[in-house]
């Protein structure tokens, strides 16, 4: 990545996971001096060594053709000289609450090594007001500016983000974050604080329930005879008003994201005295879905005690090895409860149960769940020949099926 030098800006990034990692290797890669900060010591050793410690496409290669401007520590120290400090940690649900400690623990440690001047940036995603609480125990400028990158796709998301959203309590600091960014050429909103805050859960909730929606409609097309969810998604989304995008019916939302971000949004609103119905029912209406699999498994295959299944995909989407609430896992768990032996593969993610291909897996297998859309699972309907399948994703073509032996995800059967 070469740079036109003008407004470099030294900066800091507390929090070196998906998030922390990617932002940092992008804006080195456009001439910044960065330094990231993480408390996980191990994390921290592997980056010094070049070691990148989770997998997103084309990350190695983005940090190593920028090494001269990167540098990571476990030490806050380190971040004395940034002008501006993007904070990047994690932000669990934990009880149905967000936990908002990393982020209070860091805005706490910045306040003790950070320039007067320096700028406090969120990319954490945080419930309404959480700048505001930043900003006091900062003692510096806060800006938020939520992110909304996808694993899988991180790096293209980042330089090509479908918008910048930066809420700001004052013009000046939301002016540096702009600046930032501005390479992207993607349309700016400056919003107060609380408004940036809330149109990432706002987003969240839409996707969410885009998902929930779809798989509403998948199930009443499994009981109509020749029904396909994926035909009917598809006159759907042409509606330029719904856009086609974000309707694949399937096991399910999972993943990082979603899952805590919806849940921490319910108590969050429930909090200010209000009920958001429409995520709540779409949070309900995924929950059951990894069991609406299992059972369909079952009514196809009979009673899977003491058989063996295979599980095909563990990581929550395809293009990332993260399993976080993913619901290949729950389906794995599912299983195993129901007293079924189960084997998994997945391309980037392993379990105690994984083997090393997709052919060992489906080898002796009586039954197969597709659970997350790898490419490499397309186009082997031939391998899967005699076994039960269930299509958890719509990766098979149904034509190249024995109807006596497959289900997938919102097809009817005659
Ligand atoms: P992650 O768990 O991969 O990484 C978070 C990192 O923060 C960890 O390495 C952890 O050790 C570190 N950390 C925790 N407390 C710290 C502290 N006090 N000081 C320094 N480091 C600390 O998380 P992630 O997936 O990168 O997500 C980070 C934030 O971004 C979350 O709020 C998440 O909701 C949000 N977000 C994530 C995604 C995504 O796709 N992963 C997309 C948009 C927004």
């Amino acid at each position: 990545g070469l740079v036109q030098g003008c407004n470099e800006v030294r900066i800091g990034v507390v929090g070196l996971g998906y998030v922390g990692l990617v932002t940092a290797a992008v804006l080195a890669d456009r001439g910044h001096d960065v330094v990231g900060v993480d408390v996980d010591g191990r994390k921290v050793e592997a980056l010094k060594v070049g070691r990148v410690p989770i997998f997103e496409p084309g990350l190695d290669d983005l940090l190593s053709e920028n090494e001269e401007r990167l540098h990571f520590s476990t030490d806050y120290s380190s971040l004395r000289d940034a002008e501006l400090a993007f904070v990047a940690v994690s932000t669990p649900t934990v009880d149905g609450k967000i936990k908002l400690d990393y982020v209070l623990s860091a805005a706490r440690s910045l306040s003790t090594v950070l320039g007067r001047d320096a700028v406090v940036a969120i990319k954490s995603t945080v419930v309404p007001g959480t700048a505001r609480r930043v900003r006091s125990v900062a003692d510096r400028e806060v800006v938020s500016n939520p992110e909304f990158l996808k694993e899988g796709s991180a790096i293209h998301d980042t330089l090509r983000p479908d918008r910048v959203v930066i809420g700001s309590f004052s013009a000046s600091a939301g002016d540096l974050v702009e600046s930032l960014w501005s390479f992207t050429g993607a349309p700016v909103l400056r919003l107060t604080p609380e408004e940036a805050e809330l149109v990432k859960y706002a987003s969240n909730s839409f996707l969410a329930l885009k998902v929930s929606f779809i798989n509403e409609i998948a199930d009443v097309c499994e009981r109509l005879p020749g029904c396909d969810v994926n035909r009917v998604a598809r006159a759907i989304g042409l509606d330029r008003r719904i856009s086609p995008h974000f309707l694949n019916a399937g096991l399910g939302w999972g993943g990082s994201c979603f899952p805590k971000d919806t849940r921490a949004f319910l108590a969050f609103a429930a909090q200010l005295g209000e009920e958001p119905k429409t995520v709540r029912a779409a949070v309900e209406g995924n929950e059951e879905r990894p069991r609406r699999a299992v059972r369909t498994l079952e009514r196809l295959a009979g009673p899977l005690r003491g058989r063996k299944v295979c599980v095909l995909g563990l990581a929550f989407k395809p293009n990332t090895d993260d399993t976080r609430e993913s619901v290949a896992m729950k389906v794995v768990e599912l299983l195993l409860r129901e007293g079924a032996r189960v084997v998994a593969y997945d391309p980037k993610a392993r379990i105690d149960l994984s083997t090393s291909s997709k052919e060992e897996c489906v080898r002796e297998a009586e039954a197969v769940v597709i659970a997350t859309e790898w490419d490499e699972f397309r186009g082997i309907e031939g391998l899967l020949k005699g076994k039960y399948v269930l299509d958890g994703r719509r990766v098979l073509d149904p034509a190249l099926m024995d109807p006596r032996f497959f289900r997938a995800v919102g097809l009817g059967v005659e």
